[in-house]
This record gives structure tokens, sequence and C-alpha cells, in this order.
């Protein structure tokens, strides 16, 4: 007898989708799907580590969905309109319908799939540091350290990781972006007359100084006519002294956005890899790996909410219905070659970030951007889309990647 038929290791994005998809199978032991084969809903178990050094901080997730979604009740905002501003002003902004951009934020829909797994006779939480998943002839061994120094040890059918990895994989290009944000509030003594227009999100701001390497833009998420989330991002090779980001922020609030005075009521930071490695998510017969540790992330966004919701989706199905319930490939062959030549020439300089997004959102319409970047687009849009870039340096780009090897990343 397993302790579980589901073992999900990690409780942030990738963890708690797939717990929410795999409750979503039902919550009892009744067949959920009529068929020879099909699976009752299973047992799950999720496991975290305690709060410290390997969980991590509050964070916001935003992605973009047709309509009302699943995750509605813990969206904090969405927005109709999406702009990209270039670095002498000029604003392109759009509706790109049907999509609506949101943001959620990790503790809300951690508390939202807790309150679920409150609930279910056949999901359960717990708080342990896993230190070994090992895959056994009847399943996998899932074992670690509870608090208090008490040993755990789960035996499951099929195991999920989500623990980030140790190091990242042999990659031709790897180059992180790093960012860090101010949630702020506007004085109300402010004496220059600054709301946000609570309809309309910012993604790409590119009236930054630019580094040398790589770009930067700034961010901001209106929240309310006196609110904001707005960041400082950088796409380069290595991340920047605490104080750096500060700075940047303190130029692109007061020299570029004008805000005024203000308090900052909460921050976020991060860094997310943009590389062109190969993750492998099958690691065994039962053993996988989800998110971002699983390739989820797009390697020329940072974008991984979405992608994870998909592959979640995919897994609970193929589960109900039978079959090996591998994660599915998060990003199709094509985006990923798309990425790597995106990568490559901005990592050698061949293009300049600047130029390369700023042309893109001329000429490229929003709403087939996102698609785009959702892997829906056809090979037809595909190529305008590879035509809307700076095609010499690309193409020369597209011919010198194959002879290039994957080396060890210093990540
Ligand atoms: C600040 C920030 C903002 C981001 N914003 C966006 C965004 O707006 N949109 C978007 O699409 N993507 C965004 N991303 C990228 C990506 O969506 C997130 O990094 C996302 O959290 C990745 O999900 P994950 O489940 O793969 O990893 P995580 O969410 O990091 O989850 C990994 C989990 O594993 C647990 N863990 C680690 N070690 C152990 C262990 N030994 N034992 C047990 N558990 C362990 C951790 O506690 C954690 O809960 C952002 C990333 C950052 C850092």
């Amino acid at each position: 007898m397993k302790d579980a038929d589901v073992v999900i290791v990690g409780a942030g994005a990738a963890g708690l989708s797939l717990a929410y998809r795999l409750m979503d199978s039902g919550t009892t032991r009744a067949r959920t799907t009529v068929g020879q084969g099909a699976r009752s809903a299973p047992r799950v178990v999720v496991i975290d580590a305690p709060k410290g050094p390997l969980r991590p901080l509050e964070r916001t997730w935003c992605f973009w969905e047709e309509g009302a979604g699943d995750f509605e009740d813990v969206v904090v905002r969405s927005w109709e309109r999406l702009c990209v501003r270039g670095p002498s002003g000029q604003n392109w902004e759009s509706r790109p319908h049907p999509w609506r951009y949101k943001m959620i934020r990790s503790s809300a829909f951690e508390q939202f799939v807790d309150a679920r797994v409150a609930v279910s006779p056949l999901a359960e939480r717990l708080t342990a540091t896993v230190d070994g998943v090992e895959e056994t002839s009847d399943g996998v061994l899932v074992s670690g350290t509870m608090p208090g120094g008490r040993p755990l040890r789960l035996r499951a059918n099929w195991v999920y990781d989500s623990r980030p990895l140790p190091k990242l994989p042999p990659a031709r290009t790897t180059l992180l972006q790093h960012f860090r944000g101010w949630f702020v509030q506007l004085n109300p003594t402010n004496d220059v007359v600054q709301t946000f227009d609570t309809d309309s999100a910012c993604l790409m701001d590119f009236r930054t100084p630019q580094p040398a390497h790589g770009l930067s833009f700034g961010y901001v998420l209106p929240l309310g006519p006196d609110r904001a989330l707005v960041e400082y991002t950088e796409f380069s090779a290595a991340t920047l002294p605490q104080e750096s980001y500060d700075a940047a922020l303190r130029h692109y609030t007061s020299e570029v956005l004008g805000l005024g005075s203000f308090d900052i009521y909460d921050t976020e930071q991060g860094v997310i890899p943009m590389t062109d490695a190969r993750f492998p998510r099958q690691v065994g017969q039962r053993l996988f790996r989800i998110g971002t540790s699983g390739g989820a992330t797009r390697p020329a966004t940072g974008y991984t909410f979405a992608a994870v919701q998909r592959q979640s989706r995919a897994i609970a199905a193929a589960y109900r219905s039978g079959a090996v319930p591998a994660p599915p490939r998060p990003h199709q062959r094509r985006s990923l070659t798309m990425d790597a030549v995106m990568l490559r020439a901005l990592d050698t300089g061949r293009v300049k970030g600047v130029d390369f997004f700023t042309g893109l959102f001329e000429q490229i319409p929003m709403e087939r951007m996102l698609r785009f970047l959702d892997g829906r687009t056809s090979i037809r849009e595909d190529l305008a889309v590879g035509f809307a870039t700076p095609v010499r340096p690309m193409l020369r780009t597209v011919a010198e990647l194959p002879l290039l090897r994957r080396s060890a990343s210093r990540h």
C-alpha cells in the first residue's frame, strides 16, 4: 500500500497548481472518467519546505487569459489595455481583446489552494525539507526531514518535483532577468498631479538608461489611481548590487514617471533565468520535474505561470484517463528555437534590446504577441514575428546556433 498516489514536492506556482488540478479530478474516490483504464481521483500529498532559506518570498504572478479563469477569486487586479513605451516616450498601447492581463499574489494563491486541500478527503499538505527522491521497483520513495527533526519517508506511485535545480543545465546562452519592484502609494500632499491609469499596464518602458550589456526597462502595474507596483528590470549576464536597483527605481519613479512624493509599502525582487538550456522533465519512469526546474519558464520573457497551468491541466487529464501522467512539453520546439536565437543575438550585442522589442511591438499587434508567447501562433505568424526583428543579425545568429555547443552554466 502506497502512502499516496501522487506526491508533489514544492508548493510554489507549479506544485500548488498541480495539486489544484488533481483535486479538481473529484473529491471522492468515485471514478471521474468513464472508460477502461480510467483512474479514480488520486490521494495527493504536497510537501513544502518550512519557512526559511528554501522557501521563496512572497511574489506576484502575472499572466494573460481570456475571460474569467479558475483563479478569479484571488486575482488582485486585471487590465484590459497593455502598453510598451519607447526610449523617446513613444506609446504603443492596445486592448488585446480577448485577453486580460491579471495579477495574483503568491500568498493568496497558496491560501486558495490550501483551502481546497483542507476540505479534500484525498489531499494533504506537509511541511518538510525533502532531500531524497528515489525511484524503486514499485514506485518512488520521497525522504526528508520534518520540523523538529523527525524523518519523513513517503512512498508514492508518481512524484512531481518542483524544487529549484542546484545548477542550471548546460546552455549556449544564459541571461538573467533580474528586477526589483516597489509597491508605491502616492502621497496625498503630492504636489505633482500624477495618478495611474488603472486600466492600463505598462509591460516594458524603455525610458530607462540602458546598460552596456543586455537591456533594461520599467514595468508599471497600477493597483489604483494612487497605487502601483513599479519595477526596474534588466536582462543581462549578472545581477546588480542591491543599492543599484533602488537607485534605478528612484530615477525611474521621479525622473521618468514624475511621481512626486510617495511611500513604499512593499517590495518584491527576483532573478529568473533566461536560458536555452534543456530541462529534462522525465527523470524516472514515475518521477517528473515540473515548474521552472522542468523548463516551464519561457526563455525570452521569464513568464512561467500560464505554462504551468497548461501543464498541470494536461497532467491531471492524463492521470484521469489512465495514461502515464507525464508533464507535456511546456513550450513548443519552434518557440524555444526562436527564443534561443533572440537570447544569443542579445547576448552577443548583435541586436540592441530596445530596438528588438520596440520593433516587435511597433509591427506586431499585442494580441498576436500574447498568442505567440503562449505558443498559439501559426508558422506564418511566427515568421512575421521573425521579420519584425532586425533580420540580418538574427539570420546570422540562426546560422551560428547549430555550431555552438551547450556548456556548463555559471548560474
Ligand atoms: C519575484 C518573482 C516574480 C515573478 N513574476 C512572475 C510573473 O509575473 N509571471 C510569471 O509567469 N512568472 C513570474 N515569475 C517566474 C515564475 O513564475 C516563478 O518563479 C514561479 O514561482 C515558479 O514556480 P515553481 O513552482 O517552478 O517554483 P517556486 O514557486 O519557486 O516553488 C518551488 C517550491 O519548492 C520548495 N522547495 C525548495 N526546496 C525544497 C525542499 N528541499 N523540500 C521541500 N520543498 C522545497 C519551495 O519552498 C517552493 O515553494 C516570477 C519569479 C519571481 C522570482
